[in-house]
């Protein structure tokens, strides 16, 4: 028989109503920020005689050793074994991270995968809270929640920045890549469904992802593949299937089906939602997207700016500013939040003209996508790569530098139709 485990063994409290806490900079002990040093979460399935059930280990120093205020690294990774368990599992237990550290008194948790940002409160740590802790909480909801496919669960928290560099660079990364490799033989003709996610609802009670084949979740963890395991273990969870039986407009991507879905989930807040427009009804935005775009108007093309950039974009706006406008769960036309694996999807803001309307992203972004995206740019339009064609930080952060650099190039979206 398995045993239910219901307190978690932890100093402080442990609740879903801590989920909306935030914790500012001026109340911190400590922050992890995967923005600026490595930082990563991962599950990884394992042979049943690899795990030692809870066995919790910290590999670095704790966080009475760390400056208050200051900024370090850290990795977990929680390894999992069970007759039933299956590496597509994995992502979707992954996603949970999330809820689960949001959910401990004093600590605030955004972001996801390699790109995640954890604060701890001075109060938090006052009680006592410390980094093994992350691997009580972790271990004791895995258990609880994913009892039907885990059996055994030990978890190591790595706070050494070196260790942390490895797991992400040589352990974390590949297997991400290899996740989203597995999606790039699916398109949103070939499924019969697609599905919901309001994971995010603590934070933005309206927002809806939906999330396709050749549209991830905005957060970029939530693929197709993640929402239908997501699905198959708890078939009263966060992710619903909608069918797309009734297109209405199959070049914006609206249909009947959609629609009703997320009037649903969204309690009736939203009424129409596009899967493929930018301007016409398009998705709504909770807080973790990984990019936003936004309608750039004297080159007639979208900007894309990434959380991991800080400088200023040709809109006359950063990043965080360009996620003010954009966060909260209501539809702003004309800025989207999304993954960065959208960017080079043949959906992407298809019902504008697609990926040639991208101008401008940042200069590291463009290198993360350039292979991805110079593909789909040659075969949906013949074009040879097309990211020496989109401008970044380098060549321009106001417009008209920008648009003297598009012109030079001879960048399509000079010649297409007005978006406004
Ligand atoms: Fe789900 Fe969307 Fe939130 Fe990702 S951003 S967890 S897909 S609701
Ligand atoms: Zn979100």
């Amino acid at each position: 028989i398995k045993i239910k485990i219901t307190k978690v063994d932890i100093p402080v409290a442990f609740a879903s109503a801590f989920e909306g806490e935030i914790i500012r900079r001026k109340d911190m002990r400590v922050e992890f920020d995967g923005s600026r040093v490595d930082c990563v979460e991962l599950v990884q399935t394992k042979e049943m005689n690899e795990v030692e059930d809870h066995k919790i280990t910290v590999v670095g120093p704790e966080v009475d050793s760390f400056e208050p205020g200051s900024k370090h690294s850290l990795a977990y990774v929680v390894e999992v074994a069970g007759k039933k368990m299956q590496p597509d599992f994995e992502p979707v237990i992954e996603r949970k991270f999330h809820n689960y550290i949001n959910c401990i008194e004093g600590v605030y948790h955004t972001g996801q995968r390699d790109m995640f940002r954890i604060r701890i409160s001075n109060d938090a740590f006052a009680a006592g809270f410390r980094a093994r802790h992350f691997g009580e909480v972790l271990y004791t909801q895995v258990k609880n929640e994913f009892e039907a496919v885990v059996d055994k669960c030990q978890v190591t928290v790595y706070t050494d920045p070196a260790e942390c560099t490895r797991i992400r660079h040589e352990v974390a990364i590949p297997t991400f890549d290899k996740r989203d490799a597995r999606l790039e033989t699916l398109t949103d003709e070939s499924v019969d469904v697609y599905y919901s996610c309001i994971l995010c609802q603590a934070f933005s009670p309206s927002h809806v992802c939906v999330v396709t084949p050749e549209r991830l979740g905005l957060c970029g963890a939530v693929s197709w593949l993640d929402a239908k395991a997501t699905n198959e273990l708890d078939p009263n969870g966060p992710c619903q299937i909608i069918t797309k039986e009734r297109p209405i407009d199959v070049n914006l991507g609206s249909y009947e089906d959609v629609d009703e879905a997320v009037k649903k989930y969204s309690q009736g807040a939203l009424e129409h939602v596009t899967l493929y427009s930018i301007m016409q009804d398009p998705m709504t935005s909770c807080g973790c997207f990984e990019c936003i775009c936004g309608i750039e108007p004297f080159s007639n093309g979208v900007v894309i700016a990434n959380r991991e950039y800080a400088g200023m974009t040709p809109l006359g706006m950063t990043f965080s500013e360009m996620a003010s406008m954009t966060g909260g769960g209501v539809q702003t036309p004309g800025f989207m939040g999304h993954g960065k694996h959208f960017i080079s999807s043949k959906k992407f803001m298809k019902a504008e003209g697609g990926i040639e309307r991208i101008v401008w992203m940042p200069k590291e972004l463009k290198e993360t996508v350039a292979e991805r995206l110079n593909r789909t740019a040659k075969e949906l339009y013949g074009i040879d790569n097309f990211t020496d064609m989109v401008g970044d930080e380098t060549v321009a952060t106001d417009p008209e530098v920008l648009v003297a650099f598009l012109t030079e190039h001879n960048h399509p979206a000079l010649s297409m139709d007005p978006m406004m």
